[in-house]
């Protein structure tokens, strides 16, 4: 039965509740809703073709229905949908968590599944917790980042720091002892990312440490604070945290669910920093986009805390239904050979450079007032007063209106507040790259006529 669009439009506007929505508004508006996708273009139920210029919300990574991610999900199909891991196990799963391990810092051995990025992190914070315990400490207090964002768990909530998200639910949340946003930090106080900043960030935590005993674990995104607006921390800034944590006897965790598989240029950020941490917390990425998946890596040390005997119960009283599903591991594999075979990593350096030079143009633009990037994440953002650094009113959604703009050329974005976010899928062509940037720069133009 084939419904046709009038139809799916009101049935989506009376009974589909959408996530970060305010549903008055959507009611209101006309929306886009997609059909298929082939590459990294999306077509809607009209017909109309766009480019996915944000990644299906930065988890597509080789475009949309590739052959070979197809057939990996056929053919797992063909065997068997879903069989559970709590206590038994299942193919795809044990061969991608020896390939998780295989291709992540050294030191990450083992391999906990999940569905979704909030998740990967509410496991790793759970497991530090536990693992104190099990080591017969009693730690409670989590070192954070204000604008952190790790997904909209309650504990995941609770190691975030974006007000506008997170506050309405603050009594419900365990508490944190919080460090300043990096890139914020940096810029308001050293005007700006340097080696001096980091410095002054990591005195601040040495502090912290030192006046500390119960820190549990200190808990940050990779690289960046994606969701926050693309904010970047200054070089050497994980490095060093691991250097402290280490120092200090306690946890890292990191976050890579918006920066691994490519993102930064490396299958992991922390590669660039030459770092292993505790718990790297993956998702987004590592099905290319296909379906959900989550996974928290640790080390044989973190793992080695939670063995006993049976009657000891230290083991970790924690899992979901679907935790390492057959469907979402086959085709999490099949998405790391495609990163093999397609030379992914390889074929993107001249697109990350493509994407610098051409961001360097947003600078001149009348309501442009800063322009971040990390690898082939990148964030610009958009101000009413470039002298005085005076965002735009929050009620009038400028960042949404430049991105229904660029919806009129066949792009698709979405933004951040005002924050214009391109997470291209990485197998985006230049020609593509320059057309998204060339009808972002219109759009973003079309605010001073
Ligand atoms: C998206 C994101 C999450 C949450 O992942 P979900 O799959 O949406 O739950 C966590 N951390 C970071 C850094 C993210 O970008």
């Amino acid at each position: 039965m084939k419904i046709d669009p009038k139809t799916l439009e009101k049935w989506d506007k009376e009974y589909f509740w959408h996530p970060f929505t305010q549903m008055k508004v959507y009611r209101e508006e006309d929306n886009l809703i997609f059909e298929r996708g082939e590459g990294v273009y999306l077509w809607d139920i009209y017909g109309r073709k766009y480019i996915d210029a944000i990644s299906s919300l930065w988890c597509n990574v080789h475009g949309h229905n590739h052959p070979k991610l197809n057939r990996a999900v056929e053919e797992q199909l063909k065997k068997v949908a879903h069989t559970t891991t709590l206590g038994s196990s299942n193919v795809p799963a044990i061969l991608l968590a020896k390939k998780l391990v295989d291709i992540s810092p050294e030191g990450l051995n083992k391999v906990f599944y999940c569905e979704d990025g909030a998740e990967a992190v509410e496991i790793a914070l759970k497991m530090a917790y536990h693992y104190w315990r099990n080591r017969g400490e009693d730690r409670k207090v989590f070192i954070t980042l204000s604008e952190a964002y790790h997904g909209d768990t309650i504990g995941a909530v609770s190691v975030g720091g974006i007000d506008l998200f997170h506050g309405t639910y603050r009594d419900l949340l365990f508490e944190t002892i919080r460090l300043p946003s990096p890139y914020l930090y940096c810029k308001k106080e050293h005007g700006g990312l340097s080696e001096t900043c980091t410095a002054d960030l990591l005195f601040k935590l040495e502090d912290l440490l030192r006046a500390r005993r119960d820190v549990v674990a200190v808990v940050l995104e990779s690289g960046i604070q994606a969701a926050a607006g693309m904010l970047p921390y200054p070089p050497g800034f994980m490095k060093g945290v691991r250097e402290l944590t280490k120092r200090f006897g306690t946890l890292l965790i990191v976050d890579e669910v918006a920066t691994g598989f490519g993102r930064t240029g490396t299958m992991f950020y922390c590669e660039q920093e030459g770092i292993t941490p505790d718990f790297m917390c993956l998702g987004k990425g590592i099905t290319g986009g296909y379906l959900p998946l989550a996974a928290t890596l640790t080390t044989d040390e973190v793992f080695d805390a939670f063995l006993g005997e049976f009657g000891e119960a230290k083991h970790f009283y924690h899992g979901h239904t679907y935790t390492g599903n057959n469907l979402a591991c086959a085709v999490s594999l099949a998405n790391l050979e495609v990163f093999e075979e397609e030379k992914t990593l390889e074929k993107l350096k001249p697109k990350i450079k493509l994407l610098e030079e051409r961001l360097k143009e947003f600078w001149e633009l009348e309501h442009v007032g800063d322009v971040r990037q990390l690898g082939f994440m990148a964030g610009i953002e958009l101000v009413k007063d470039k002298e005085k650094g005076e965002p735009f009113p929050y009620g009038e959604r400028t960042g949404f209106k430049v991105a229904m703009k660029c919806r009129e050329r066949g792009v698709f974005l979405r933004p951040l507040g005002d924050v214009m976010v391109l997470m291209m899928p990485l197998v985006i062509s230049e020609e593509d790259i320059n057309f998204v940037l060339d009808t972002l720069k219109w759009a973003i133009g079309e605010l001073t006529r």
